[in-house]
């Protein structure tokens, strides 16, 4: 049987993938205009908000369109040239380029681009290399660390023997009691890289650590790959067994994890055969099924810009912005874990000011600053209210802004946080907050969402 292509069809001629999104939208707004409505009432937020949450960023459109496009009808459990369905050949060459520009990004010799998130890239690489019951040592949750380094809210925390290690009061990791904890638990795996460190982390002194017990060293990266990919922070790559990152952070790129291999990449696995080969199966088939191809797609356009030359003004920019956060919040009175920041990233502690990290967020989204409550070391406050705040320059570098704007925004922070009165009936002046919204309204107007005007 033929089926007739009706004129009103896919057809590139009507404008290939350009008029199909234009097509798309249109047909999502007629057939379904509460959706469409909530969905361009996030557009907008987006554009009219500084975003200034560490964990996020912007992707651009042409990351976003490959989200978009029919490659995510596509059923392709295996990998490329293995796959265990029909219909590959096309996406095989997606992934391929997604994984070669991975490896072209980081100087990685391999790399694993299906993971469907960080923490689905940590299960996977943990499942390889731990059984139940091992000895995973890592961050603790509360020194800035992720649930999935063996937090007791994760499964990394209950199906393994997570031991934690702590920051300095001062906020620094201390490589002296993470070599202590090491000797005395002789952990199989290591894990390091944070969620709320602004400071380098020394990754070769964690391979000694890991080598001096016979442990595997995997470093998280999901926060500072950007700055790793540009030379801006040392990277891990040829220090740890294996390296994942979130691709939405700073790389970006589309929901999504990776997983990088290095010099150990041909390396003996736990079970026999490379150690590339055990996490690329203990991604597929031991904890997930198909790939979203589209989403590997995005990867691959979001790896290729940070592959490119345009990056590395980027994630200069990303350091420079943070830095003049942290100096103007510091000024300002504010103090900081750390006292400042090597990376995109600046930690608040509220604590001795009476102000918690939950009353500080809500106030400061009021203004259309976003940010987000987050525990700081020595925090004994519920997760949901904290002493702290984190902020990160991810989005605010990406909209163009240089330090001298960044410390216009670093100023309307301290100027809520300073104003705020938590025993109040309005916790924040209205008139302050009118002025603040007018502020931040002025600066994202000047500053557009990088490729979204059209
Ligand atoms: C964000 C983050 C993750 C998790 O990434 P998701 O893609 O959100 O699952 C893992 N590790 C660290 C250190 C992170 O900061």
């Amino acid at each position: 049987m033929t089926i007739a292509i009706q004129p009103e069809t896919w057809s590139p001629a009507k404008g290939g993938l350009i008029g199909f999104a234009a097509h798309a939208a249109a047909r999502l707004q007629q057939t379904d205009p509460d959706l469409y409505d909530l969905l361009e009432q996030e557009n907008t937020r987006q554009d009219e908000t500084l975003m200034m949450v560490a964990a996020s960023s912007i992707a651009d459109p042409s990351v976003l369109a490959c989200s978009g496009t029919a490659l995510g009808n596509l059923t392709a459990e295996g990998f490329p040239g293995a796959r265990y369905h029909g219909g590959c050949s096309v996406a095989d060459e997606i992934e391929r380029l997604a994984i070669a520009r991975a490896c072209a990004a980081f100087g990685a010799r391999d790399a694993i681009v299906q993971p469907h998130s960080g923490t689905s890239a940590n299960l996977a690489v943990l499942s390889a290399l731990l059984k139940p019951g091992d000895t995973l040592l890592g961050l603790d949750l509360d020194c800035g660390g992720h649930l999935t380094h063996g937090s007791p809210a994760s499964i990394t925390g209950r199906w393994f023997r997570s031991v934690g290690y702590r920051v300095t009061p001062d906020g620094y990791l201390d490589y002296r009691q993470i070599r202590r904890l090491a000797r005395e638990h002789r952990p199989k795996v290591l894990i390091c890289g944070a969620s709320a460190y602004p400071r380098t982390i020394d990754f070769r002194r964690f391979r000694d650590i890991a080598d001096e017990v016979g442990a595997y060293l995997v470093a998280d990266i999901s926060h500072i790959a950007g700055l790793v990919a540009a030379g801006l922070h040392p990277s891990p790559i040829d220090h740890a067994h294996a390296v994942t990152t979130s691709t939405y952070k700073q790389l970006y790129g589309p929901r999504g994890g990776l997983i990088l291999l290095g010099k150990d990449a041909d390396a003996a696995g736990p079970n026999g055969g490379s150690l590339a080969g055990a996490l690329r199966r203990a991604v597929f088939p031991a904890t997930q099924g198909t790939p979203d191809l589209a989403s590997v797609a995005a990867k691959a356009r979001a790896l290729g810009f940070v592959a490119g030359g345009e990056f590395a003004e980027l994630a200069k920019r990303l350091v420079d912005v943070a830095a003049s956060l942290a100096t103007t919040l510091d000024l300002r009175g504010l103090r900081l874990v750390t006292g400042g920041t090597d990376t995109h990233m600046v930690l608040l502690d509220l604590r001795g000011t009476g102000l918690t990290g939950d009353l500080a967020e809500r106030a400061l989204e009021s203004c259309g600053i976003v940010v987000n409550r987050n525990r700081v070391p020595g925090d004994t406050t519920p997760a949901r209210v904290t002493g702290g705040l984190r902020l990160g320059s991810n989005t605010l570098a990406a909209r163009g802004l240089g330090p001298a704007e960044a410390a216009e925004c670093a100023h309307l922070v301290a100027d809520v946080i300073g104003a705020l009165r938590p025993d109040a009936d309005q916790p924040l002046d209205p008139a302050l907050r009118s002025a603040v919204r007018r502020q931040v309204a002025e600066i994202c107007r000047r500053h557009p969402m990088p490729g979204y005007r059209f």
